[in-house]
């Protein structure tokens, strides 16, 4: 009897936090995955560790010197990967014909072009860098039609909706039925800190995520709210949805991870222990269920369910976000980058965790929106944000790291 051929997997981002746990699921259905390329920004010892044991056809650092150090090592331990580098490597691979699926791992603005490769060239994308849809959701979504790509999300809380919505969903498309979707958020390590003592807090304690254990981008954007606000422009674009029908809702235990309220008055929630490797395995598996390692969950043990509405006052980064997308066209692109220069200036202590918010406010003050239709444009008004963001943190404008 012939047996199936192994779905060909690209892992863009691979030695992160969302690479890591795509690979401890891969490596549990090896006749059902074959991993074709793997990539990194400049990790080269871990890189090479994943191509000794995964053995792909290509490994790619964006970094050249790191490519040329990496192809160094793997003379040795695995001759038959081809090294490639840059942003040409990660397109190269992200829209490679021996590739079925690519999971879009890599952190922020740095994967937009690779993971809207995958979008044009027709693969399942299996969606965990929400930045580039925030940035180019237009472009992204008529890609992946044009192409006819499957787009699943990653994000927990997309993955959770999307299991709630009927079979027939349709990426883009607002579902039939729905009168709402309700994101779920934990609040981050500071939910319970008062205002007044944000602006002291340190990097380390803002990657000390409560239930999650992920990047140190994410980790400081979930510790704003930020990370909300952009999983918001996510939902937009990947349910179809208007601001109006779109509800965060704190929920600190983090065992529901989103809910779909339809016009009956049916609330549908997704439930499981908070683990990426759940929405990794559906969207690797889907429509069929896959074993992903995770826990159980075992509802005897919650003591309690908790749904708030979030404070403003404590995380402005929220309304800054929704804003911007009631803007359109380049405000998400704006706000992003801003975000992103904001957020490494805070983990490299120039700036207090509470200045986050104000370089982005300025950025999407000082730069003029324009239509989202091409991507010279998104690119442009990113590249200027984040020389007004620099700028705004070199003129110690905003509150500095004490
Ligand atoms: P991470 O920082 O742990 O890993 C990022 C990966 O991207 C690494 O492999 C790194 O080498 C690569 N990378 C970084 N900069 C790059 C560049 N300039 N060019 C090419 N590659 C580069 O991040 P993460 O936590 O795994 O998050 C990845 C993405 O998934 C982010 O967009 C994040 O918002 C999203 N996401 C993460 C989680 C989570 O639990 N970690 C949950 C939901 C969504
Ligand atoms: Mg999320």
């Amino acid at each position: 009897m012939a047996t199936a051929k192994a779905v060909g997997v690209c892992l863009l981002g691979s030695t992160g936090s969302i690479g890591l746990s795509t690979l401890d699921v891969i490596a549990r259905h090896p006749q059902r995955f074959r991993v074709i390329a793997l990539t990194a920004n400049s990790s080269v010892d871990k890189l090479a560790a994943q191509c000794v044991q995964f053995q792909p056809r290509y490994a790619v650092m964006a970094d050249a010197d790191a490519a040329d150090q990496l192809a160094l090592v793997l003379k040795q331990s695995a001759p038959d990967v081809q090294v490639l580098s840059g942003t040409d490597g990660l397109q190269t691979v992200a829209g490679h014909e021996a590739v079925d699926f690519v999971m879009a791992a890599i952190v922020g603005a740095a994967g937009l072009l690779p993971s809207l490769e995958a979008a044009r060239t027709g693969k399942r994308v299996l969606l965990a860098n929400k930045e580039a849809l925030v940035m180019s959701g237009g472009l992204f979504m008529q890609a992946v039609r044009d192409s006819r790509a499957i787009l699943l999300p990653v994000d927990s809380e997309h993955n959770a909706i999307l299991q709630c919505l009927p079979d027939n969903y349709v990426a883009g498309a607002a579902p039939a039925g729905v009168r709402n979707i309700m994101l779920t958020a934990s609040g981050g390590p500071f939910r319970n800190l008062p205002v007044s003592q944000l602006s002291a807090v340190t990097p380390e304690q803002a990657c000390a995520h409560p239930t999650w254990d992920m990047g140190r981008k994410i980790s400081v954007d979930s510790a704003t709210m930020m990370n909300k606000g952009l999983e918001v422009i996510e939902a937009g674009w990947l349910f179809g949805l208007p601001m109006e029908n779109i509800t965060v809702v704190l929920h600190r235990q983090s065992l529901v991870h989103s809910l779909v309220e339809y016009k009956d008055g049916s609330v549908l929630a997704q439930m499981g222990n908070p683990d990426m490797r759940i929405p990794i395995s559906h969207a690797l598996g889907w429509p069929e269920r896959i074993e992903s390692g995770a826990r159980r969950l075992d509802l005897m043990a919650v003591e309690s369910m908790q749904f708030e509405a979030p404070d403003k006052a404590h995380y402005p980064c929220l309304e800054l976000a929704t804003s911007a997308w009631c803007s359109g066209g380049t405000a998400p692109a704006i706000l992003n980058a801003a975000n992103e220069v904001a957020v490494q200036a805070f983990l490299d202590e120039r700036i207090a965790f509470t200045a986050i918010a104000q370089v982005v406010e300025q950025a999407l003050e000082q730069c003029a929106v324009h239509i989202a239709d091409r991507l010279d444009t998104i690119l442009a008004d990113d590249a200027l944000a984040r020389a007004v963001a620099n700028e705004c943190i070199d003129s110690g404008k905003v509150r500095v790291a004490q």
